[in-house]
């Protein structure tokens, strides 16, 4: 890619999330990430070239030397900080604007700082796609908390039995976010049990939200749509997905088929996300794995074991998750002795690494915060960097790419999965981990309680 030859005719829409805007080149498997910012306060969010960039290389620092060690070398890609002519982002901006989603356009792609992240294309496999004539699948999801707290600071007794999602879906119902709940429950797709695995993903799959969305050949072919016609949706899918999963000339009728193929899809999935080389199993608490609100039938929820194979993409998100060891509630107090702190020694801000850099040293301010309160600055300093970081992975997607490969092609027996079925290879990666603001900490506690106390009046009515 020359950076001062760039075309816009050369990208196109890819996606964006709340923070970015991304777009994809047409013939390389890389993408470009811009930063956004909302209209509402266009004057204070306008940053010069110089603290655009600084910001951008913030991320790729903490992606390659914090969340990659916890997350695992395999599944973090590196990206890279670019300087762009500022004609061509201006061009592009315009370009894209048509193909946005109307609920993002409350933020503008930021078109002055000329700044973006350089990432490979996710949606795409560099290797052997080039040799298949079906274009890679890939599966997104954003798995979000798997794990309910076991802090000694929580209050309340709710969040011992219900997880975040669950009661956080009833607040964006009422506050307008979505027009229908969402039956996908984390804890479900976390539990390493394939039974519940499949059933969190095929609520996942029947009410995407923003937590799924199915790509193919680097297009999105599957995503939310709010005021979409559920089946009919579904019945789409399946025509997409049939080349790949079921064997040419299969004489099933439509909705027998769609099944199958759907059912296929959510096996593959599943054996992704549990996918590892190493034999071993983390196993999971009985008390934190299970959630009062998942739709499961309760014997399937009672009667499983809950364990992940060690170093599984979930096992890795999970365990990072969990420096959350506090909750929120805990953590608060915390906060504020490092504010106060901060107030006292100004100048100690930089060596404490509160804004970054995020170096080797923040990762091991992280990993070696003492396991109790002595009191210190430094413990605060690590829980906070904890929280930080577990926030970070309970934002992440998981991307799964898949491709179909023939007889032929002699590809590492290892990577292979159902071999009596059309073969696939797979790889599995996580993005979006950017590092989540220390002045988020006070918006995150009051929003803890807002959600809660919405959850304990709309569904509790006794209580
Ligand atoms: P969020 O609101 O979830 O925090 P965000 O604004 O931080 O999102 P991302 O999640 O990084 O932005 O990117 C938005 C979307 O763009 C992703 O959900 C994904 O579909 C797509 N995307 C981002 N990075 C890549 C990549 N490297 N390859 C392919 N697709 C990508
Ligand atoms: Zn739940
Ligand atoms: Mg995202
Ligand atoms: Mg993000």
């Amino acid at each position: 890619m020359e950076l001062d030859k760039m075309d816009e005719n050369e990208w196109k829409y890819h996606g964006e999330g709340n923070k970015s805007l991304v777009v994809s080149n047409v013939q390389h498997a890389r993408v470009l990430r811009l930063l956004k910012y909302s209209t509402e306060d266009a004057e204070n969010s306008h940053k010069t070239t110089e603290q655009a960039f600084r910001h951008i290389q913030n991320i790729v620092d903490y992606s390659q030397n914090v969340m990659k060690p916890l997350l695992g070398e395999k599944y973090v890609h590196n990206g890279e900080a670019v300087k762009l002519p500022l004609d061509f982002v201006r061009q592009l901006s315009l370009k894209v604007q048509q193909e946005r989603p109307e609920s993002r356009c409350d933020k503008v792609m930021d078109t002055f700082s000329g700044c973006a992240l350089c990432l490979p294309n996710l949606t795409q496999l560099s290797c052997c796609c080039s040799r298949e004539h079906r274009p890679p699948l890939c599966i997104e999801i954003k798995p979000k908390c798997g794990f309910l707290p076991s802090s000694r600071h929580v209050t309340k007794d709710i969040k011992n039995k219900v997880c975040r999602f669950c009661m956080h879906q009833h607040f964006k119902l009422a506050h307008g976010k979505w027009k229908r709940l969402s039956r996908y429950c984390p804890l479900d797709l976390f539990s390493g049990n394939k039974q519940r695995m499949s059933l969190a993903i095929k609520h996942l799959i029947e009410e995407p939200q923003n937590n799924f969305k199915i790509f193919k050949g680097g297009e999105c072919i599957y995503s939310c749509k709010d005021d979409a016609d559920v089946l009919q949706d579904l019945d789409e899918l399946a025509q997409h997905l049939r080349p790949y999963f079921l064997p040419n000339g299969s004489l099933m009728n439509g909705h027998q088929s769609s099944k199958v193929v759907l059912n296929e899809l959510i096996q593959v999935i599943v054996s992704a996300l549990l996918s590892s080389w190493d034999p071993r199993k983390t196993h999971l608490s009985e008390g934190r794995a299970r959630c009062e609100a998942s739709l499961l039938h309760r014997d399937l929820l009672r009667n499983t074991n809950h364990c992940l194979p060690k170093d599984c993409v979930l096992d890795k998100i999970l365990g990072t998750q969990m420096l959350d060891s506090l909750d929120i509630e805990g953590l608060n107090p915390l906060f504020k002795r490092v504010e106060q702190h901060l107030q006292d020694f100004p100048k100690e801000r930089s060596s404490l690494q509160i804004d970054g850099p995020y170096s080797q040293s923040f990762l091991e301010k992280i990993q070696k915060c003492p396991t109790e309160d002595d009191g210190s600055i430094e413990y605060a300093v690590g829980k906070v960097h904890q929280y930080r970081v577990a926030m970070t992975a309970k934002d992440c997607s998981i991307m799964i790419t898949i491709a179909t490969c023939g007889e032929e092609d002699g590809l590492d027996q290892s990577l292979e999965i159902q071999p009596s079925k059309p073969r696939f290879t797979y790889s599995v990666s996580i993005l979006d981990l950017d590092p989540k603001p220390y002045e988020s900490i006070p918006h995150q506690s009051r929003l803890d309680s807002k959600i809660v106390n919405h959850y304990l009046r709309s569904t509790l009515p006794n209580n």
